[in-house]
């Protein structure tokens, strides 16, 4: 039987790493994605292969490109000839209050976490098998979080949900879509937080600190896997309790 094939975008770091690192582990052949680090990516497809007996990919491209989103999915179909699983989690955030976040800035939040979602779904979509799954990764600031000083991010994540739920419905029956919304995780996206900022939203979660990439990765390897198979165009939080 051919092994399972997952793409994970922006996997040479944080969630998608550790998305990566769980596909792996289970046997499943993966595609690392990335846009900026190369080196990181290169890296984990060495670091898994060895470790996990599977074949792994490393493959550059801007998820907000159409042309590069369609030749990353032609390099997996020639290689693998099929996707099971989809992880659309490249994502950024400009940290900026309303007065100083550019016009430019904005869009691309938009375009990045947003239309890259779309494009990568769509152009994904045509080679994944009856069965199979998307998880999108969305944000708890597309659900509950009030945050001023991101509101692109806040706008896009609910636009991830949005789409989760018309892809859910575009992709029926044959490809379940859902979307997890973490709260804060340890990544490099949270590198620059003051220390007192983390104390105190310490004490908002319930769990009292960050989720670990690692925790997310095991919500978003279930939401994929036949365990949940009638979960669809659903919005998962992963955030503690907060
Ligand atoms: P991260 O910065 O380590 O990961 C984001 C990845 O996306 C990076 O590897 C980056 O290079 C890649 N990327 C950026 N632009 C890209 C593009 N145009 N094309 C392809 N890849 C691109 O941070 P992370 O926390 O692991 O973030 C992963 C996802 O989780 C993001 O969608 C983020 O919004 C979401 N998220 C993070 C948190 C958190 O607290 N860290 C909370 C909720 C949701």
């Amino acid at each position: 039987m051919l092994k399972k094939v997952v793409l994970v975008t922006g996997s040479s770091s944080g969630i998608g790493r550790a998305t990566i690192l769980k596909f792996a582990k289970e046997g499943y052949d993966v595609v690392i994605n990335y846009h900026h680090n190369e080196a990181s990516a290169n890296a984990l497809k060495e670091m898994v292969e060895k470790q996990y007996n599977i074949d792994a990919m490393v493959i550059k491209a801007d998820v907000s490109s159409e042309d590069e989103v369609k030749t990353m999915i032609k390099t997996i179909v020639d290689k693998y000839s099929k996707l099971d699983v989809l992880v659309n989690n490249a994502g950024i955030v400009f940290d900026r209050s309303f007065e100083e976040i550019t016009v430019e800035e904005f869009k691309r939040t938009l375009d990045v976490d947003v239309l890259g979602t779309f494009i990568v779904s769509r152009e994904a979509s045509k080679y994944m098998p009856n069965g199979s799954a998307i998880v999108n990764v969305s944000s708890t600031n597309g659900t509950k979080t009030i945050s001023p000083e991101c509101l692109d991010y806040n706008i896009a994540k609910i636009g991830v949900q949005s789409l989760t739920r018309d892809l859910a419905y575009q992709f029926r029956p044959n490809i379940r879509v859902n979307a997890i919304a973490p709260g804060w995780v340890d990544t490099k996206m949270n590198k620059d937080l003051p220390k007192d900022y983390i104390e105190s939203e310490n004490e908002k979660i319930y769990l009292s600190r960050f989720a670990k990439p690692e925790e997310i990765a095991n919500t978003i390897f279930f939401l994929a896997s036949e365990e949940a198979s009638y979960i669809n165009g659903e919005i998962i939080n992963i955030d503690g309790g907060y």
